[in-house]
Protein backbone atom coordinates (compact mmCIF):
# COMPACT_ATOMS: atom_id res chain seq x y z
CA UNK A 1 0.00 0.00 0.00
CA UNK A 2 2.80 2.71 0.93
CA UNK A 3 5.03 1.36 -1.91
CA UNK A 4 2.03 2.23 -4.33
CA UNK A 5 1.28 5.42 -2.45
CA UNK A 6 4.57 6.48 -3.27
CA UNK A 7 4.83 4.97 -6.61
CA UNK A 8 1.09 7.11 -7.46
CA UNK A 9 2.75 10.14 -5.91
CA UNK A 10 5.89 10.40 -8.53
CA UNK A 11 3.66 9.86 -11.06
CA UNK A 12 1.51 12.50 -10.35
CA UNK A 13 4.39 14.70 -10.46
CA UNK A 14 6.14 13.58 -12.99
CA UNK A 15 3.02 14.14 -14.96
CA UNK A 16 2.40 17.35 -13.94
CA UNK A 17 6.25 18.18 -14.37
CA UNK A 18 6.41 16.23 -18.10
CA UNK A 19 2.64 18.36 -19.35
CA UNK A 20 4.10 22.16 -18.64
CA UNK A 21 7.89 20.93 -19.81
CA UNK A 22 6.88 18.78 -22.69
CA UNK A 23 4.34 21.58 -24.01
CA UNK A 24 7.10 24.43 -23.77
CA UNK A 25 9.26 21.91 -25.75
CA UNK A 26 7.09 21.12 -28.35
CA UNK A 27 7.11 24.53 -29.67
CA UNK A 28 10.71 24.96 -29.68
CA UNK A 29 11.09 21.64 -31.80
CA UNK A 30 8.69 23.13 -34.27
CA UNK A 31 10.62 25.82 -34.67
CA UNK A 32 13.79 24.05 -34.98
CA UNK A 33 12.44 21.26 -37.24
CA UNK A 34 10.96 24.49 -39.52
CA UNK A 35 14.31 26.56 -39.69
CA UNK A 36 16.05 23.17 -40.46
CA UNK A 37 13.68 22.64 -43.63
CA UNK A 38 14.38 25.87 -44.59
CA UNK A 39 18.27 25.57 -44.67
CA UNK A 40 17.72 22.36 -46.26
CA UNK A 41 15.95 23.74 -49.06
CA UNK A 42 19.38 25.68 -49.52
CA UNK A 43 21.36 22.80 -50.02
CA UNK A 44 21.39 19.59 -52.24
CA UNK A 45 22.17 16.28 -51.50
CA UNK A 46 26.18 15.83 -51.73
CA UNK A 47 26.41 19.49 -50.38
CA UNK A 48 29.16 19.63 -47.36
CA UNK A 49 26.16 20.42 -44.91
CA UNK A 50 23.42 18.86 -46.13
CA UNK A 51 23.75 15.41 -44.13
CA UNK A 52 24.34 17.41 -40.97
CA UNK A 53 21.08 19.51 -41.41
CA UNK A 54 19.46 16.09 -41.98
CA UNK A 55 20.72 15.13 -38.29
CA UNK A 56 19.21 17.52 -36.91
CA UNK A 57 16.11 17.52 -38.72
CA UNK A 58 15.89 13.87 -38.11
CA UNK A 59 16.68 14.01 -34.53
CA UNK A 60 14.52 17.28 -33.86
CA UNK A 61 11.51 15.18 -35.03
CA UNK A 62 12.25 12.33 -32.77
CA UNK A 63 12.16 14.51 -30.00
CA UNK A 64 8.65 15.74 -30.76
CA UNK A 65 7.83 12.48 -30.97
CA UNK A 66 8.27 11.95 -27.39
CA UNK A 67 7.46 15.54 -25.90
CA UNK A 68 4.29 13.98 -27.97
CA UNK A 69 3.69 10.79 -25.78
CA UNK A 70 5.21 12.64 -22.81
CA UNK A 71 1.77 14.94 -23.40
CA UNK A 72 -0.61 12.12 -24.03
CA UNK A 73 0.96 10.87 -21.17
CA UNK A 74 0.32 13.95 -18.47
CA UNK A 75 -2.96 14.37 -20.34
CA UNK A 76 -4.41 10.51 -19.03
CA UNK A 77 -4.65 12.29 -15.64
CA UNK A 78 -7.62 14.15 -16.13
CA UNK A 79 -9.67 15.50 -13.63
CA UNK A 80 -12.91 15.04 -12.41
CA UNK A 81 -13.93 18.25 -10.39
CA UNK A 82 -17.54 17.44 -8.43
CA UNK A 83 -19.55 18.93 -5.85
CA UNK A 84 -18.81 17.21 -2.62
CA UNK A 85 -19.31 17.01 1.07
CA UNK A 86 -15.64 16.91 2.97
CA UNK A 87 -16.79 15.23 6.24
CA UNK A 88 -17.93 12.07 4.17
CA UNK A 89 -14.59 12.42 2.13
CA UNK A 90 -12.43 12.27 5.09
CA UNK A 91 -14.88 9.90 7.22
CA UNK A 92 -14.74 7.48 3.88
CA UNK A 93 -10.88 7.81 4.44
CA UNK A 94 -10.60 6.68 8.09
CA UNK A 95 -10.55 3.27 8.17
CA UNK A 96 -7.18 3.30 5.80
CA UNK A 97 -6.11 5.94 7.94
CA UNK A 98 -6.07 4.15 10.92
CA UNK A 99 -4.63 1.24 8.85
CA UNK A 100 -1.50 3.50 7.48
CA UNK A 101 -0.17 4.94 11.32
CA UNK A 102 -0.39 1.79 13.05
CA UNK A 103 -1.97 1.07 16.53
CA UNK A 104 0.83 3.54 18.14
CA UNK A 105 -1.05 6.47 16.76
CA UNK A 106 -4.37 7.99 17.87
CA UNK A 107 -6.38 9.19 14.71
CA UNK A 108 -9.34 11.55 16.00
CA UNK A 109 -12.42 13.27 13.53
CA UNK A 110 -14.32 16.13 14.51
CA UNK A 111 -16.63 17.30 11.94
CA UNK A 112 -18.24 20.54 12.44
CA UNK A 113 -21.86 21.55 11.39
CA UNK A 114 -23.67 21.62 8.49
CA UNK A 115 -20.37 22.02 6.29
CA UNK A 116 -20.64 23.87 3.05
CA UNK A 117 -19.89 21.80 -0.15
CA UNK A 118 -16.67 22.37 -1.84
CA UNK A 119 -15.84 21.28 -5.41
CA UNK A 120 -12.94 19.41 -6.34
CA UNK A 121 -12.14 16.22 -7.60
CA UNK A 122 -11.97 13.32 -5.18
CA UNK A 123 -9.20 11.31 -5.89
CA UNK A 124 -7.05 14.11 -4.96
CA UNK A 125 -8.73 15.49 -2.07
CA UNK A 126 -8.06 12.42 -0.76
CA UNK A 127 -4.64 12.24 -1.86
CA UNK A 128 -4.25 15.62 0.43
CA UNK A 129 -5.69 14.14 3.39
CA UNK A 130 -3.40 10.59 2.83
CA UNK A 131 -0.32 12.72 2.55
CA UNK A 132 -0.57 14.89 5.55
CA UNK A 133 -1.66 12.27 8.18
CA UNK A 134 1.45 9.89 6.44
CA UNK A 135 3.55 12.87 7.16
CA UNK A 136 1.83 13.25 10.97
CA UNK A 137 2.39 9.76 11.57
CA UNK A 138 6.06 9.93 10.63
CA UNK A 139 6.24 13.21 12.74
CA UNK A 140 5.77 11.17 15.75
CA UNK A 141 8.22 7.95 15.92
CA UNK A 142 6.97 7.30 19.43
CA UNK A 143 3.40 7.21 18.78
CA UNK A 144 0.78 10.46 19.04
CA UNK A 145 -2.51 11.83 18.05
CA UNK A 146 -3.57 13.08 14.99
CA UNK A 147 -6.54 15.08 15.17
CA UNK A 148 -8.63 15.97 11.34
CA UNK A 149 -11.03 18.71 11.61
CA UNK A 150 -13.19 19.88 9.54
CA UNK A 151 -15.04 23.55 9.75
CA UNK A 152 -16.78 26.51 7.90
CA UNK A 153 -14.90 29.60 8.34
CA UNK A 154 -16.65 32.59 7.09
CA UNK A 155 -15.53 35.62 4.69
CA UNK A 156 -15.43 37.83 7.92
CA UNK A 157 -13.10 35.09 9.73
CA UNK A 158 -11.23 34.73 6.85
CA UNK A 159 -10.64 38.62 6.69
CA UNK A 160 -9.25 37.88 10.32
CA UNK A 161 -6.98 35.84 9.49
CA UNK A 162 -3.33 36.83 9.48
CA UNK A 163 -2.09 34.38 6.56
CA UNK A 164 0.10 35.26 3.85
CA UNK A 165 -1.92 35.75 0.20
CA UNK A 166 -5.22 34.43 2.12
CA UNK A 167 -8.70 35.92 0.18
CA UNK A 168 -11.38 36.97 2.07
CA UNK A 169 -14.07 34.48 1.27
CA UNK A 170 -16.17 31.72 2.35
CA UNK A 171 -14.37 28.48 3.10
CA UNK A 172 -14.48 24.80 3.91
CA UNK A 173 -11.46 24.41 6.42
CA UNK A 174 -9.74 21.06 7.18
CA UNK A 175 -6.95 20.91 10.07
CA UNK A 176 -4.64 18.30 9.95
CA UNK A 177 -2.98 18.06 13.85
CA UNK A 178 -0.40 16.29 15.04
CA UNK A 179 1.01 15.79 17.96
CA UNK A 180 4.79 15.11 16.52
CA UNK A 181 8.30 17.01 16.69
CA UNK A 182 7.00 19.86 14.80
CA UNK A 183 9.19 21.81 12.10
CA UNK A 184 12.31 24.54 12.48
CA UNK A 185 11.70 27.58 10.46
CA UNK A 186 14.01 26.56 8.13
CA UNK A 187 12.64 23.27 7.13
CA UNK A 188 9.48 25.24 6.84
CA UNK A 189 10.87 27.56 4.37
CA UNK A 190 11.25 24.60 2.11
CA UNK A 191 8.82 21.95 2.86
CA UNK A 192 6.85 22.61 -0.35
CA UNK A 193 9.64 22.52 -2.73
CA UNK A 194 9.66 19.21 -4.61
CA UNK A 195 12.06 16.56 -3.65
CA UNK A 196 12.57 18.35 -0.39
CA UNK A 197 13.15 15.64 2.15
CA UNK A 198 14.19 15.21 5.59
CA UNK A 199 13.31 11.50 5.82
CA UNK A 200 16.75 9.29 5.15
CA UNK A 201 16.92 7.69 1.86
CA UNK A 202 14.45 5.19 0.71
CA UNK A 203 11.86 6.89 3.08
CA UNK A 204 11.13 9.89 1.77
CA UNK A 205 10.23 11.23 -2.26
CA UNK A 206 9.86 15.08 -1.52
CA UNK A 207 7.28 14.91 -3.48
CA UNK A 208 4.34 14.71 -0.95
CA UNK A 209 3.52 18.29 0.28
CA UNK A 210 4.88 19.54 -3.35
CA UNK A 211 1.54 17.27 -4.75
CA UNK A 212 -0.89 18.79 -2.29
CA UNK A 213 0.29 22.11 -2.48
CA UNK A 214 -0.82 21.73 -6.46
CA UNK A 215 -3.82 20.04 -5.99
CA UNK A 216 -5.10 23.10 -2.96
CA UNK A 217 -3.74 25.67 -5.53
CA UNK A 218 -5.67 23.72 -8.54
CA UNK A 219 -8.57 23.48 -6.67
CA UNK A 220 -8.37 27.51 -5.74
CA UNK A 221 -7.87 27.08 -2.21
CA UNK A 222 -5.21 28.01 0.26
CA UNK A 223 -2.62 25.55 2.61
CA UNK A 224 -0.53 26.96 5.63
CA UNK A 225 1.35 24.68 8.53
CA UNK A 226 1.13 26.14 12.02
CA UNK A 227 4.16 24.68 13.98
CA UNK A 228 6.42 24.55 16.95
CA UNK A 229 9.42 22.37 17.66
CA UNK A 230 8.59 19.99 20.02
CA UNK A 231 4.49 20.49 20.44
CA UNK A 232 3.07 19.18 16.99
CA UNK A 233 2.05 20.56 13.23
CA UNK A 234 -1.37 21.44 11.58
CA UNK A 235 -1.82 22.16 8.39
CA UNK A 236 -4.52 24.07 7.59
CA UNK A 237 -6.42 24.14 4.14
CA UNK A 238 -8.68 26.26 2.93
CA UNK A 239 -10.93 25.35 -0.12
CA UNK A 240 -13.37 27.40 -1.47
CA UNK A 241 -16.72 27.01 -0.48
CA UNK A 242 -18.98 25.90 -3.61
CA UNK A 243 -22.04 28.34 -4.11
CA UNK A 244 -24.14 27.00 -7.14
CA UNK A 245 -24.59 29.59 -10.14
CA UNK A 246 -27.92 31.21 -10.78
CA UNK A 247 -28.02 28.06 -13.83
CA UNK A 248 -27.14 25.71 -11.27
CA UNK A 249 -29.09 26.71 -8.93
CA UNK A 250 -32.20 27.38 -11.38
CA UNK A 251 -32.22 23.70 -12.50
CA UNK A 252 -32.06 21.79 -9.38
CA UNK A 253 -35.42 23.92 -8.76
CA UNK A 254 -36.89 22.53 -11.50
CA UNK A 255 -35.99 19.10 -11.11
CA UNK A 256 -37.22 19.82 -7.58
CA UNK A 257 -40.11 21.05 -8.39
CA UNK A 258 -41.07 18.80 -11.07
CA UNK A 259 -44.23 16.46 -10.76
CA UNK A 260 -43.43 12.92 -9.35
CA UNK A 261 -44.42 10.86 -11.36
P1 LIG B 1 8.47 13.47 2.31
O1 LIG B 1 7.32 13.11 3.21
O2 LIG B 1 8.67 12.46 1.25
O3 LIG B 1 9.72 13.84 3.02
P2 LIG B 1 6.94 15.87 1.87
O4 LIG B 1 6.97 16.87 0.76
O5 LIG B 1 5.63 15.25 2.15
O6 LIG B 1 8.02 14.79 1.50
O7 LIG B 1 7.49 16.54 3.21
C1 LIG B 1 8.68 17.29 3.17
C2 LIG B 1 9.27 17.43 4.55
O8 LIG B 1 8.43 18.27 5.35
C3 LIG B 1 9.41 16.15 5.36
O9 LIG B 1 10.56 15.43 5.01
C4 LIG B 1 9.46 16.69 6.78
O10 LIG B 1 10.73 17.18 7.09
C5 LIG B 1 8.54 17.89 6.72
N1 LIG B 1 7.18 17.59 7.25
C6 LIG B 1 6.07 17.42 6.51
N2 LIG B 1 5.00 17.21 7.30
C7 LIG B 1 5.45 17.26 8.58
C8 LIG B 1 4.83 17.15 9.87
N3 LIG B 1 3.52 16.91 10.00
N4 LIG B 1 5.61 17.29 10.96
C9 LIG B 1 6.94 17.53 10.85
N5 LIG B 1 7.58 17.66 9.66
C10 LIG B 1 6.86 17.54 8.55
Amino acid sequence: LEAQFAQSQKMQAVGQLAGGVAHDFNNLLTAIIGFSDLLLLKHKPGDPSFNELMQIKQNANRAAGLTRQLLAFSRRQTLRPQVLELPLIVDDLTVLLKRMIGEKNNLTVEHGRNIWPVRADVVQLEQVIINLVVNARDAMPNGGSITLRTSNVTQAEAAGMKFEGMVAADYVLIDVEDTGTGMSSEVLAKIFEPFFTTKELGKGTGLGLSTVYGIVKQTEGFIYPVSTVGVGTTFKIFLPRYVPTPEEAAAKAAIASAPAK
